[in-house]
């Protein structure tokens, strides 16, 4: 456990008072999650020692929290939902999951998604908030252009966290309330890894980088132009949308540019952890955009992602009222379907 003893409250909740589990994959996601925790906990004597993740326990407003890191290294949608697996056996009675952390963005005309912006996996319409990609068909239309068909759909997150985005985004878009996220953001400002990098360098679909770490020997007239941001009252910008998941890390930016043009997919993130949870547990991806899914991607914007990320994954949980939560079905009885003995 990597809270200190000093740090443990005398007044630890029980097991089966954690409610809400936050799962994330790397190193630096777990980090700024654990920084959002507003109380720390030494937590529950595992009731299965043996498990290989990292959990951190906390609070943050009147939630009982449960932070669940995958073993180092291991990523993917498979060994996210390994870890969903692990946290629903010792924490039936956590309700959902919040999956936090970073993705590739795909700009498009109508979505104008930047480095250090927020994807929030919440769909408008049928997709539910998160696409299997290799759940999506393609095909030759009669014209000759490339067309996509989806044949499994996901589910989505659930209600609880549904009712809460409208209260969001209403203080998010109204100028007289305090940026809260912003504000969470301020929690690693002691990390000088954790600020804002200034470059943002989004180069044409077709031109590939051309080597080196850092795009040094890339051209810089092959880079989109992009009218700079006016300044608001917000730090992060946050979208609301759908988000393709996938075991393979997307770096092919041929499909990036046909799933978020697709009229019907408008994929604005990639990850590669969702599709593994989404239809074992109840879950919320959101994603910090740290590259553009493409040949050109480094990980410089990693941190101020990851931090992006989880500071709005604790604005969400603030204006989220506990007993709503503890209303719902411990995620326990989704185990007992059966859905999780694949
Ligand atoms: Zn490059």
């Amino acid at each position: 456990m990597s809270s200190s003893e000093s740090n443990v409250d005398p007044q630890e909740p029980r097991e089966n008072e954690y409610t809400v589990g936050w799962i994330c994959a790397l190193q630096e996601e777990y980090e700024v999650a654990c920084k959002m925790l507003d109380r720390r906990f030494k937590g529950p004597r595992m009731a299965h020692p043996n498990e290989d993740n990292t959990y951190e326990f906390g609070q943050i407003s009147d939630h009982y929290v449960v932070i669940g890191c995958l073993p180092f290294g291991d990523y993917g949608t498979n060994s996210a939902a390994a870890v969903a697996k692990d946290m629903v056996r010792s924490f039936p009675k956590l309700r959902f999951a919040l999956l936090v952390g970073i993705g590739g963005g795909a700009p498009t005309r109508k979505d104008d998604i930047r480095l250090g912006d927020v994807v929030v996996g919440a769909g408008k319409g049928v997709h539910g908030g998160v696409i299997q990609l290799d759940a999506v068909k393609r095909y030759k239309s009669v014209d000759g252009s490339l067309s996509t068909q989806l044949w499994r759909h996901l589910n989505g997150p659930p209600n609880v966290l549904l009712g809460a985005l409208p209260k969001i985004q209403e203080r998010y878009n109204d100028p007289d309330e305090v940026d809260k996220i912003a504000q969470n953001m301020e929690r690693m400002s002691n990390r000088p890894e954790f600020e804002r990098p200034s470059d943002d360098r989004l180069y044409r679909a077709s031109y590939p980088h051309q080597g080196g770490s850092d795009c040094e020997n890339c051209d810089a007239e092959e880079l989109v132009t992009r009218v700079e941001r006016a300044v608001t009252h917000r730090v992060v910008k946050v979208h609301y949308g759908t988000i393709g998941s996938s075991n393979s890390l997307m770096k092919m930016v041929d499909e990036r540019e046909l799933y978020a043009n697709d009229p019907d997919l408008r994929i604005l993130c990639f990850e590669m952890e969702a599709a593994g949870l989404v239809n074992t547990v109840p879950c919320l991806v959101i994603r910090g955009i740290c590259d553009y899914a493409d040949s050109h991607k480094n990980d410089d914007w990693h941190n101020y992602a990851a931090l992006a990320a989880a500071a709005y994954a604790k604005e969400l949980l603030d204006n989220l009222r506990a007993e709503k939560v503890t209303e719902q079905p411990g995620w326990g009885s989704v185990l007992d379907k059966g859905t999780l003995m694949r």
